[in-house]
């Protein structure tokens, strides 16, 4: 699939290290989801090479946070503009390594994309602040700083977008930053990190550092480690959020942390059920399920529990299976064995405990699921409790909005979650009841730069997007003039 690139120099397999491509003495191997296949090697870089990134970043920091926001807004719009005109090639990258199927890459290359316009202009909007003062022989005044050097560590299932969301409003801010791309899509990172140069990004203010998985573990050592790194961003596991927390304990970081997410969607007696259907369809079998968004727990009414399920089964039937290159395909595969091992668990799990499955339930062969709806779910199955992160909708059955609401709420996750009604006053009552970062009310799909997107409990620190997105990346500064 990668022979087909209208432009082959996106392909870069080296590191990015003050301005330099660094191939390292090691290669690790790049592969298809979808047929296992080889796509390439990729410099598989460790400790030391982690630590000349940070001092490239260190070094390179204040040039560029003497740069009008201005300035770095027009060399983030200029690398905004390079990926929607490379759009193509840059979701057929996405698609070999990650296998989303092609359109929906493209609409994560413009999704990224977008956090780039957002904090171009955001990042001139860094306002101070001057506090009426209490002593007349005093002002008081407040400033916005950029922190200083920026880890970020992301994950395999938006090789673009979980990139940009960190990047560009630490970049905006005029920090500079190291970035630790998933060694299952380490290609994606690498070619916007060549469009960055092409944009004119200054050597050392992006990095980004590839390793294996075995890699992956030093390099966010150091990350975490170094005194120099002032705040480190992560998205992914919440066991893997814990260990970084733990290593930056010591140099008192300050952390960014997406993890999992485990969403409940609800759908009540007096919500319009073909919408519900609808909004179930998009959040939850968009990347085979695999957005720590999707939703992984469907509540249902008692009233409408069995015309949801069975509309949703008939949807779900007509979900198209397939190499994600195949025109026609709404679904590719999952992303590596272990992903599958899970949700085959999950499903075993659920139907020996007494759930029914109304559609799919089986792998289809190598890493492809079937679209999956399952019935009559209780609270002792392990779908209930873990994010499966996979193509099966298990379907629970409540009775009041009270047990809905506890039910949703029963778990340590609280990133996004959904619900429908056409009830106003329940809408109010749901909303701000529901313990999570984020709710949709009669929609599936929420993600877009302008707004804030973060989790509350084991779901992480912090926001990202949104106004609130840059001001991770800002300290503020209090300055006191007396004697007047
Ligand atoms: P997922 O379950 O989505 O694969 P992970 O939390 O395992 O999420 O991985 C997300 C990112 O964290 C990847 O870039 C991975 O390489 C990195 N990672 C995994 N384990 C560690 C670790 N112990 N230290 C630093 N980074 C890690």
């Amino acid at each position: 699939p990668l022979a087909q690139l209208k432009d082959p120099s996106l392909l870069k397999t080296d590191a990015l290290i003050n301005g330099e491509w660094v191939g390292g003495a090691a290669r690790f191997d790049v592969d298809d989801p979808a047929t296992g296949e080889l796509l390439t090697h990729v410099a598989n870089l460790g400790a030391s090479e982690a630590d000349a990134a940070v001092a490239a970043a260190q070094a390179a920091w204040p040039a560029w946070r003497a740069k009008t926001a201005k300035e770095r807004g027009a060399i983030l719009m200029r690398w905004y503009h390079l990926l929607i005109q490379h759009a193509d090639d840059l979701a057929r990258i996405l698609t070999a390594e990650q296998g989303k199927p092609l359109a929906e890459a493209r609409g994560e290359i413009v999704y990224g994309a977008s956090f780039l316009e957002w904090f171009a202009e955001q990042g001139k909007r860094v306002y101070g602040e001057t506090i009426p003062t209490t002593d007349p022989t005093k002002r008081y005044w407040v400033i916005q700083q950029p922190v200083g050097v920026c880890a970020a560590i992301t994950p395999w299932n938006f090789p673009l977008a979980m990139i940009t969301r960190k990047v560009a409003p630490a970049l905006a801010a005029g920090c500079p930053v190291v970035i630790k791309p998933a060694e299952q899509t380490p290609l994606t990172a690498l070619a916007a990190a060549e469009l960055a140069q092409r944009a004119g990004m200054p050597a050392g203010v992006l990095n980004v550092v590839t390793g294996d998985g075995d890699q992956s573990i030093a390099i966010g050592k150091v990350l975490c480690e170094s005194p120099a790194v002032r705040h480190l961003s992560f998205t992914g596991s919440t066991e893997v959020g814990r260990i970084l927390m733990a290593q930056s304990a010591p140099t008192i970081k300050k952390l960014s942390l997406e993890l999992g997410g485990n969403a409940p969607f609800l759908v009540f007696d007096d919500a319009d059920l073909d919408s519900a259907v609808e909004g179930a369809l998009a959040s939850k079998y968009r990347n085979a399920g695999q957005t720590c968004v999707c939703a992984n727990r469907f509540y249902v009414q008692d009233g409408v529990y069995d015309a949801f399920v069975t509309k949703l089964a008939e949807k779900v039937a007509a979900l198209k299976v397939g190499n994600g290159f195949e025109s026609g395909v709404t679904q590719g595969p999952l992303i590596d064995d272990a992903a599958i091992e899970k949700v085959e668990r999950h499903v075993a799990d659920a139907t020996a405990k007494g759930a029914r499955i109304l559609i799919g339930g089986e792998r289809l062969h190598d890493r492809f699921f079937q679209p999956t709806v399952l019935a009559d779910v209780t609270s002792d199955m392990l779908c209930a409790r873990e994010e499966t992160f996979g193509p099966v909708a298990p379907v629970f059955r409540f009775q009041t909005e009270a047990e809905g609401i506890a039910m949703a709420n029963g778990t340590e996750f609280g990133l996004a979650s959904y619900f429908y009604s056409r009830d106003i006053g329940r809408i109010f009552r749901v909303g701000e009841a529901i313990e999570s970062g984020m709710v949709g009310v009669n929609t599936g799909l929420i993600s877009t730069a302008e707004v804030p997107f973060g989790g509350v409990k084991q779901s992480g620190l912090g926001r990202e997007g949104g106004h609130q997105g840059i001001d991770e990346y800002l300290e503020s500064k209090y300055l006191c003039l007396g004697d007047l």
